[in-house]
């Protein structure tokens, strides 16, 4: 049940794509602090960085339509990601990028105003034919890389919104914040391991509950395996406890 309901919400914010797209866009951010305005996609990287501190990454196993986009591409490629290595890839991309947005914010000389709506027409980010142009290219660059390299590819290699997920869950584990995670029971573990085929991150969960180290920062708190362990090893747990 769960897990229909999971999947209810992303295809709803998929379906709703063309209306958030600028929200999430790398671009939108850096045009906006040009001309001394806080765009709504900075308004949303924040928000992603301090949900991380209580939330972990469930915005990606929950809300994220680039994420529920992928899901539904692992019914043509459903390999696991195997290089955990390659997961920096996202982080030389983020660098520069972050690096000229602090650059950008910093030689605007102020921010004049705060505009969610920034680079929207009236909230909507995709309401004329040249917008569909940057929708189509976004959406074929999740799916070609879902499609050649397996699931969640983009959020391995590519997301520059994880990073500062990233930062929010490195945070918590200093802070000790009390946040929502996974707990295991080892000794309920038939290593039967149904959760490692269900990950839609590839993790190797059943080795994380064996070492009984359930953090782990690509984790995006889908519950999947949760809701596939007959053994009900794993369980969703809001705590500051390291589990
Ligand atoms: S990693 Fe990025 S693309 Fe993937 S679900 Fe999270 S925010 Fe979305
Ligand atoms: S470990 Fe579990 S909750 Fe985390 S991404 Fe994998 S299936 Fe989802």
């Amino acid at each position: 049940m769960r897990q229909r309901i999971r999947n209810a919400i992303i295809l709803f914010f998929f379906l709703t794509f063309p209306i958030s797209l600028n929200y999430f866009s790398p671009y939108v951010i850096i045009d906006g602090l040009r001309k001394g305005i806080i765009a709504g996609s900075a308004l949303l990287f924040t928000t992603q960085l301090l949900s991380a501190l209580f939330l972990g990454r469930a915005f990606c196993g929950w809300i994220c339509p680039a994420g529920g986009l992928q899901d539904y591409c692992t019914s043509v490629n459903s390999k696991k990601i195997k290089n955990e290595k390659a997961n920096w890839i996202k982080y030389f991309i983020w660098l520069p990028w972050i690096s000229l947005v602090f650059f950008i914010g910093l030689k605007s000389g102020g921010i004049i105003k705060i505009d969610p709506f920034h680079m929207t027409n009236y909230g909507i980010s995709v309401s004329e034919p040249s917008a569909y142009i940057n929708y189509l290219f976004v959406v074929f660059l999740f799916v070609i890389l879902s499609f050649i390299f397996g699931k969640r590819a983009f959020c391995h290699y590519g997301c520059w919104m994880a990073p500062f997920m990233v930062i929010g869950l490195k945070v918590r584990r200093i802070l000790r914040i009390p946040s929502l995670k996974l707990k295991s029971t080892l000794s309920k573990c038939t290593n039967c391991l149904q959760c490692n085929s269900v990950c839609l991150m590839s993790l190797g969960i059943n080795n994380m509950v064996n070492d009984s180290k359930m953090n782990h920062n690509e984790c995006i708190l889908c519950g999947r395996c949760v809701d596939s362990c007959s053994s009900e090893a794993i369980k969703y747990a809001f705590s500051s406890k390291k589990y």
